[in-house]
């Protein structure tokens, strides 16, 4: 199922999105809480869930490790994504002032949902409840340090739109067989393929579980492939994944 939440006329609604066929991304039905149809178009998107923590990989494709010049890691690369970044689907993302290179990042974002602690590799998948698609916005001027985590370059307010579904584990065969791609401006700026992710996702759950609780409703950002380039204000940006929908964000001027 592909779930959602969104305002309409005032009112908040846990939707459904029901495509057109299944894996078609366009001319769906919108549906609420009683089965009664909106306009996709005429509402507000909110995030499709309440996310716990949440936290991403660094240099999880080899071909974006490459294109930074940087070594593939040993082990998955942690780092913190702030909740206060979150922004969902059509939210308008904040340029800060003064910056050079910002850029977008199409990942995978996995979504726990049962508690897990020490959990196995061949048994981390019991433990997914779905997926979504996530941006993890950064800001290259600030990455000074690649040892320091990029808390200011990746924290911003508004550098995280997530959205705008959350589909279940059900519908998705395969996490590791899905086409990704960024689209700016209408222009396809990046391409990857999740079979192309360093550290796959139950070896990622094994990991970060050795160490911390993982629990319902947390976010893991599976890493992002080659093509990351520039974003300015008034650009606006298409995040796509097989079967999860399109995430699509504009950038304004911070005022
Ligand atoms: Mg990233």
């Amino acid at each position: 199922m592909r779930l959602c939440r969104f305002m309409d006329k005032g009112r908040v609604h846990q939707g459904v999105y029901r495509p057109a066929s299944p894996g078609q991304d366009q001319g769906g039905v919108l549906l609420d809480e009683a089965g009664l149809p909106h306009d996709p178009e005429g509402v507000v998107w909110l995030l499709p869930f309440t996310p716990g923590k949440i936290l991403g990989l660094a240099l999880n494709y080899k071909d974006h490790a490459e294109e930074l010049g940087l070594n593939r890691p040993e082990e998955p690369a942690l780092f913190w994504k702030p909740n206060s970044a979150l922004l969902p689907h059509r939210g308008t993302v904040v340029y800060p002032k003064g910056v050079e290179f910002m850029h977008y990042e199409v990942e995978l974002a996995v979504v726990v949902g049962r508690p897990m602690r020490k959990v196995r590799a061949e048994e981390a998948m019991d433990y997914v409840l779905g997926y979504t698609i996530a941006n993890d916005l950064v800001v290259r001027d600030w990455v000074k340090n690649t040892f320091r985590p990029p808390i200011r370059a990746k924290g911003h307010d508004t550098f995280l739109p997530l959205g705008p579904f959350l589909v279940t584990q059900d519908e998705v065969q395969d996490p590791h067989a899905l086409w990704m791609r960024a689209y700016v401006n209408g222009e396809l700026r990046q391409e990857g393929h999740t079979s192309g992710m360093i550290f796959q996702i139950p070896e990622i759950l094994e990991f970060i579980s050795s160490f911390m609780t993982l629990e319902p409703f947390d976010v893991i950002l599976t890493g992002t492939p080659k093509g990351i380039s520039r974003v300015r204000p008034g650009d606006g940006m298409r995040l796509e994944i097989q079967g999860l929908g399109a995430l699509e964000n504009p950038i304004e001027e911070e005022a």
